[in-house]
Order: structure tokens, then sequence, then C-alpha cells
């Protein structure tokens, strides 16, 4: 079986390396010079499940690429993996609210995800915390260009090789996973651009005490060499990767806002703009392209492409050799892009 993989970002090199594990060959085709040199390119990025309140079909997705990213990150060699945890600060009201009420609705064991109060989550963090906050013990981060070139390890790859048209390309199996891009091939899918910047920031004395990863409206990671990866800002509908100081603004402004023991942290040194993807129901778009034969999608990953690219490309290839599929029914049609059009339909009948 010929597959092309079309984009070389966490959602196709991810996809390249399960086929690998399946014994399929494939081939992937990048249009830029690197690979993941769109969204994925950032320095680093935490593997986090997106938490919603209740365990339904949005949270199966995340929840078991959380349990195969764990299983999967300590084998590979230089990807930066980093365990330190992750602190979810319960910094507004409706956070408060909605991340008390995940905690029972998921579950999980308690070395995996618990409730601390302030005190507690100063004590793990390192530094002064003014929030309760929801723990991860066994989240982290990762460097997502690393892990793409650690999952195309072994698949043959061509860089500068935009695909400009699906039939210009001889396969039995042909698989969107360009980010934004792939509107160009599928119109139809309501796949929205949103512009996002990291920023590198000096660490402080007090900043450098910080033990693990703080999710507050934004994220910050313990420093390595002197310096936190601080993300990351979120503008649907646009295009633009350029470097912008007021993002970096944002992101420091933000920081202090909700850890004012990291106010004075303001030392931007570095930064990297992007585009990732969305979709219009905010939920990634993964399965068999509407009208299209023997052409299926991975896109629209939004902020958890890290965790929701391995378990999308884990089904897709589980569609495609129609093996036995690992996620429920329900969470493949939550995913399905053909929803779009079905709910279209739905309204107007
Ligand atoms: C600022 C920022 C911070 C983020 N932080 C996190 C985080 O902490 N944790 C997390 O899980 N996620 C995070 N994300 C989200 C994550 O980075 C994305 O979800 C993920 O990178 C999407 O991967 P992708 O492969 O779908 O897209 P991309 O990485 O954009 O890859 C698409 C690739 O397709 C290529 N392409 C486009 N058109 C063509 C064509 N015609 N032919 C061939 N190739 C083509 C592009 O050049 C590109 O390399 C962040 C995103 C941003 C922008």
């Amino acid at each position: 079986m010929k597959i092309t993989i079309i984009g070389g970002g966490l959602a196709g090199c991810s996809l390249a390396y399960i086929f690998r594990q399946l014994g399929l060959k494939s081939v992937l085709y990048e249009a830029g010079p690197t690979l993941a040199g769109g969204a994925s390119g950032n320095f680093a990025g935490l593997y986090n499940p997106r938490l919603s309140v209740l365990r339904g079909p949005e949270s199966h997705l995340y929840a078991s690429a959380f349990v195969m990213a764990l299983r999967l990150f300590p084998k590979f060699d230089d990807i930066d993996l980093s365990l330190t945890g992750i602190l979810h600060l319960l910094d507004d009201e409706r956070k408060d609210r909605r991340l008390r009420q995940t905690v029972p609705n998921w579950s999980w064991p308690s070395d995996h995800m618990r409730l601390v109060t302030k005190g507690e989550a100063s004590d793990i963090a390192g530094i002064p915390l003014d929030h309760d906050a929801l723990y991860l013990p066994t989240g982290g981060s990762i460097a997502p260009q690393k892990l793409c070139a650690r999952y195309v390890d072994g698949t043959e790859y061509h860089l500068n090789t935009p695909i400009e048209d699906l039939d210009d390309i001889d396969a039995d199996i042909k698989i969107l996973a360009c980010g934004p891009a792939v509107q160009k091939f599928a119109p139809e899918l309501p796949i929205i651009p949103v512009r996002g910047q990291i920023s590198q920031l000096e660490a402080s004395t007090t900043s450098s005490n910080l033990q693990c990863s703080l999710c507050y409206h934004g994220y910050i990671l313990p420093a390595v060499e002197g310096i936190h990866t601080l993300g990351a800002t979120f503008l649907p509908n646009s295009d633009n990767a350029e470097i912008d100081e007021m993002d970096d603004l944002e992101n420091t402004q933000r920081l202090g806002m909700a850890i004012p023991a990291l106010k004075e942290c303001t030392n931007v040194i570095g930064q990297r703009a992007s585009v990732r993807a969305t979709s219009r129901d905010r939920f990634p778009v993964i399965g068999k392209a509407p009208g299209k034969d023997n052409v299926y999608v991975s896109a629209a990953h939004g902020s958890y492409g890290i965790l929701s690219t391995l378990a999308g490309a884990h089904l897709l290839a589980s569609m495609i050799l129609d093996r036995p599929r690992a996620l429920p029914k329900q969470v493949i049609k939550t995913l399905d892009p053909a929803r779009f059009e079905k709910r279209a339909k739905a309204k107007e009948g």
C-alpha cells in the first residue's frame, strides 16, 4: 500500500511513526526547508490533556493520548523530555468551579491528578502561589521539533516539496496533515488559523526555583539554562507568523497577574511566532475527508497538538488498515471531518 503524508509537523510525523511501527512504509512531503517549521517548531511545549469537566468524547481523546505519551516519550532520546508535573492554577471563579469537578469526574489515581491547596501548590512549585491548583504529577514538556525528528527516523521524507494538487500524487492513501493549509485541499472544512507566540524569558532569582510547569491563562516552564518558555498568545483568524513585541508583553503581563511572585520577571530574550489551526467547534478534525476517495485528514489540533496528533495518528492508521479502533465510536464521530456537513444538514432538515 502506497501511503503519502502531506505536512511535516507533529500530525504528519506522528503518522509516519505509527505506520512504521505497523510495518508499513509511508512517504512524507514537507513544503518548507525543515521538518516542524510551522506550529510544531516551538522550543518546548506541554504534554497536557485538555481538561474538561466531564469524561465525554472530547476528554477521551486527550486522556488516551496522555496514556500513550507516558509510555512512548520516555523511549525517545533527545526530545528534551521534562517530567516535572504541571499545576493548573484555579485563578478565576469559572476555572475553580470547572477543575474542581474535573477531578472526581475523570477519576484518575491521585498520582496522576489531584487537587492541592495553595500551600501545597507552592511547595510543589518551589515559589509562592496565590491559588489552589489541579496537579498533574506526570504531566511535563518536550521539544516538539525534536519529537518530530524522532518520529520520522527511518521514514522517507522530502523537504522543500509543497504539494499543489492531490491528483499529482501517485498513492493509494493520501493524508492531509498540513495544518491550516488543509483548507486548500478541503475548503469545505471550517479550519481556522490561529496566530500564537511563545516568549523566552530570562530567569530571575525567584523564578529559578520553579520546579514544575504552571498553567494559568498562559503557561511557564521551569528554567533550562536560565531561560523559561512562556506561552502563548492566541489570535484566531490570523495567519500572521511575524514576531510581535506586543505578544511578549501579553505573555509577561499574564504571568505577572497570575503569579505575583514572578511579576518582576519581564526580560524577554527570544520568541517564536507561528500559526496553529483550530476548527469551528475547537476540536481536532481527524478521519476520512468528505467526498474524497482515499484521502484522510489530521488537522485542527489547536493548542494541544502534542497529544492529539499522537492519538489521531493511531486512529487514522486503524481506519486505513481497518483494524480495531482504540477509541469509542462516539469519540470517532466527534472527530469526523464530515461532522460539520452533517450538522448543517440536520439544521436545515
Ligand atoms: C504559540 C504556540 C504554542 C503552543 N503550545 C503548545 C503546547 O504547549 N502543547 C501542545 O500540545 N500544543 C501546543 N501548541 C499547538 C501545537 O504546536 C499544534 O497543535 C501542532 O504543532 C500542530 O501540528 P500540525 O502538524 O497539525 O501543524 P504544523 O506543525 O503547522 O505542520 C503542518 C506542516 O505542513 C506543511 N505544509 C503546509 N502546506 C503544505 C503543502 N501543500 N505540502 C507539503 N507540506 C505542507 C507546513 O509547512 C507545516 O510544516 C502550540 C501552538 C502554538 C502556535
